[in-house]
């Protein structure tokens, strides 16, 4: 298997990344939403900067993809009169805070949310690595513990406020008024502790001990998110959270638009979605069973045309199952095991069943009849 390249940072708008199809300009949205007018700047600006196409990560972020360097000073002009740029590189790159899409106008999320992010871009904030995240999971019950995150706010059973280090099943009871410093005590606890881990749950399995208090246990999610209606507004799918920049600008036409780390939208208020080009309603799409990585050509280390072959296997992943297609053993579209993965090489496809693209294939140098076939 081809070693994938590891660049060891987090892109960001002040921190682009170079791909296959240009330099993809990672906007993250404060509090996880992105306002009418700035959906639809974002969409503008992608036009006239980007090719035209705009991924949503796993992060919650939006990703503008192929600006040409010579348009990246106008592009970050354009973003930071709309508010979505941080001060300096360094911030947006700590700046890693997923937050529930179901919160109420006057809850406290969205308070937790703004705060979470001031106190990351003080100047003695934690020295967090790149990849380090945090959660606002903050509603009745949680929603985002499949999502990556190292430091989560939670509710317990009886709803009161609870801290959890990402590995570890009992939170840490907190107030409101506190919960920020908290959260960034747990931070600096890892960052003094970490060595050369860079996740949380890899600190802890490593046998770190947390300091006292973690003592209430967690509730287990028993959310699925599927599109539909819901009393916040709709929530709608991208194919492999990928969206032309008409699609976002349609989009923004019907409301606010809340970010999710699963390739959905929330659209705030929308009660009746007139058909928009590219935007997946049908909460039983079969390609909302596949997952699949930018790859070839865009994507320079990709070693097959991922999406298309996702397309082609989609309809044969049974329903409640779910197959990743990664252009290489880097596994960028999903970290963590799935049930099905198929990882592209020199030699065609491996097959890994419960694992991540760069584990042992149970089946090798596959075609995707083969997966077919298999799965
Ligand atoms: S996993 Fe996909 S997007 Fe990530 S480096 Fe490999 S080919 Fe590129």
């Amino acid at each position: 298997m081809t070693a994938p390249l590891i660049k060891g940072y987090c892109p960001g708008a002040l921190r682009p990344m170079m791909s296959g199809d240009g330099l993809v300009v990672r906007v993250r949205p404060f509090n996880g939403r992105l306002r009418r007018a700035q959906a639809d700047g974002i969409a503008t600006l992608a036009a006239a900067h980007g090719n035209g196409l705009i991924d949503l990560s796993s992060r919650g972020n939006v990703q503008i993809r192929g600006v040409r360097e010579d348009s990246l000073a106008a592009l970050i002009n354009g973003l930071g009169a709309m508010s979505l740029v941080d001060a300096d590189a360094d911030i947006e790159s700590r700046r890693n805070v997923l937050v529930t899409p179901f919160w109420q106008t006057g809850e406290e999320t969205e308070g937790f949310a703004a705060a979470l992010s001031d106190a990351l871009a003080l100047p003695d904030a934690p020295r967090i690595p790149g990849k380090f995240g945090f959660a606002v999971d903050t509603g009745r019950t949680p929603v985002l513990q499949t999502a990556s995150a190292d430091i989560r706010l939670e509710r317990d059973a009886g709803g009161g406020l609870i801290l959890v280090a990402d590995g570890f099943d009992k939170g840490k009871p907190v107030a409101s008024g506190t919960v920020v410093a908290e959260a960034m005590a747990l931070a600096q606890w890892f960052v003094d502790l970490r060595g050369d881990h860079t996740r949380m749950a890899a600190l802890l399995a490593g046998g770190a001990a947390l300091p006292g208090g973690f003592i209430v246990p967690r509730q287990r999610q028993d959310y699925l998110p599927r599109p539909g209606y819901t009393p916040l507004g709709a929530m709608v799918g991208l194919a492999f959270g990928q969206l032309e920049v008409k699609t976002l600008a349609s989009l923004a036409k019907q409301g606010g638009l809340r970010m999710t780390p699963w390739r959905m939208l929330l659209v705030e208020s929308a009660r009746k979605l007139p058909k928009v080009r590219g935007v997946i309603t049908d909460p039983d799409d079969p390609l909302l069973r596949v997952v699949a990585c930018t790859g070839a050509p865009r994507c320079a280390q990709g070693l097959a045309k991922t999406r298309s072959v996702a397309r082609s296997l989609a309809p044969h992943v049974p329903p409640g199952s779910l197959l990743h297609m990664s252009g290489c053993a880097k596994g960028c579209a999903h970290a963590r095991p799935a049930p099905l993965t198929v990882t592209a090489t020199r030699d065609g496809f491996d097959l890994i069943r419960q694992g991540r693209a760069s584990d042992a294939p149970d089946a090798t140098s596959l075609t995707p009849e083969d997966i077919i076939k298999a799965i």
